[in-house]
C-alpha cells in the first residue's frame, strides 16, 4: 500500500505544531460501493484555511495532493479518475462503523 509522505515531509519542514491546525485528521476513503479502498490525510492550518488533503482515490488508487479552501462539507476531485471524493464527517463515519461492527457481531 502506498504510504501518505507529502503531508508528513510538510509538517516536519515546517516544524507544524498542533495547535497550529485547525483541522488534521486521516480518514478512510470510501469508493461508490461504500468500502474502504483508498485513504486521506487532511491538515488545516489556522493561519490560511486551506485545506491540504493528501489521498489515495478509493476508485483508482492513485496517490495525489489537493489544496483548496477549507469548508463543511468538504470534497474533492481526484486529479487522475475526475471522481468526487467526499469527505464523512467524524460522527458519521463513526455510526457507520458502529453499525457495520453490531451486524459482524450477531
Ligand atoms: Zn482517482
Amino acid at each position: 500500500m502506498t504510504e501518505l509522505n507529502i503531508l508528513e515531509k510538510f509538517v516536519q519542514e515546517n516544524s507544524i505544531l498542533p495547535s497550529q491546525c485547525a483541522y488534521h485528521t486521516r480518514r478512510d476513503a470510501l469508493n461508490k460501493a461504500g468500502k474502504k479502498a483508498g485513504k486521506m490525510r487532511i491538515l488545516v492550518l489556522k493561519a490560511d484555511n486551506i485545506a491540504r488533503v493528501e489521498y489515495i482515490c478509493p476508485e483508482c488508487s492513485h496517490h495525489g495532493y489537493h489544496e483548496s479552501q477549507w469548508q463543511r462539507p468538504f470534497s474533492f476531485k481526484c486529479n487522475k479518475c475526475n471522481s468526487t471524493i467526499k469527505v464523512p464527517k467524524m460522527k458519521e463515519q463513526f455510526k457507520r462503523e458502529m453499525k457495520a461492527v453490531n451486524k459482524a457481531g450477531k
